[in-house]
């Protein structure tokens, strides 16, 4: 097996993460705005965004041992929270405590022997690792909330961290094909892999099933497939896509108005 070429708005536009991936399925001329002109929109801040931002915070030092107290504090110090905004994450608490209670006892009943959290990923285009902000050669990349790596096997348990709704599983396919690639290409050894999800607001965790990474091929494959789909769907980055997420787009104004933003 070889493995497959970029399409040349894929080769051209790289390093590639999920989030870029999504917006330019989600609408070439969003994707034109923001990573081509790289146009910054003053906008008040979203406070979902704030939110989630801090619970990660909390929990990629929770998860190692620390105080719960000072972890909060440093959560809401780092990301800066008002009073309303440390009221909203300390409504996480109990869910976050719960987490822990599961957390650890996972760490015993499976024999973890390291967690590594908010770990930076890249690969190059052939597949081998490379230094998350080497943007020269830097083809995909991506950030791991917490993965378990399991003593007795060679294999990894991965779980993002989610603080908004819930959503269909299927929905994260994509994110879980980049983080198979990312990690089976930083850790040779690793033959298989679960991922799955962490629903901040209700502690609740949903996983896949064991997928078997021993061959980087197919994974890189799978991934590079996902993305020229979408590259192929595409004639110009002038393709307006039109939807619900356009009253969430930072860049509606200039759109609306035939103008590359102001
Ligand atoms: S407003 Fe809609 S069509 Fe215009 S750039 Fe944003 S997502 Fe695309």
């Amino acid at each position: 097996m070889a493995l497959e070429t970029p399409l040349a708005l894929i080769e051209q536009h790289r390093p590639w993460s999920v989030s870029k991936i999504d917006t330019l399925k989600q609408c070439p001329y969003k994707f034109k705005f923001n990573y081509v002109k790289k146009m910054k929109i003053d906008r008040p801040v979203n406070k979902a965004l704030v939110i989630g931002k801090a619970a990660h915070a909390v929990l990629q030092y929770a998860v190692t041992g620390r105080n719960l107290d000072a972890c909060f504090e440093f959560a809401i110090v780092d990301c800066k929270l008002t009073s309303e905004e440390i009221d909203e994450l300390l409504g996480y608490r109990p869910a976050i405590t719960a987490f822990l209670v599961k957390y650890h006892s996972y760490l015993k009943k499976h024999d973890i022997r390291e967690s590594i959290t908010e770990r930076q990923y890249a690969i190059d285009i052939s597949g081998k690792p490379v230094k998350f902000f080497d943007n020269d050669h830097a083809f995909i990349r991506g950030v791991v909330d917490l993965a378990l790596f399991v003593r007795q096997q060679p294999h990894i348990v991965v779980l993002d961290h989610k603080t908004g709704k819930h959503r269909e599983f299927s929905h994260y396919n994509a994110q879980f094909d980049f983080y198979r690639l990312l990690l089976r290409a930083s850790h040779p050894t690793i033959t298989g892999m679960v991922t799955g999800i962490h629903y901040v607001s209700d502690a609740s965790i949903k996983t896949s099933a064991l997928t078997d990474v021993a061959d980087l091929e197919p994974l890189y494959n799978k991934v590079m497939g996902y993305m020229n789909d979408i590259a192929s769907s595409i004639a110009t980055l002038e393709e307006r896509r039109t939807g619900w997420w356009c009253r969430f787009c930072d860049y509606q104004d200039g759109c609306l108005n035939g103008e590359e933003g102001r």
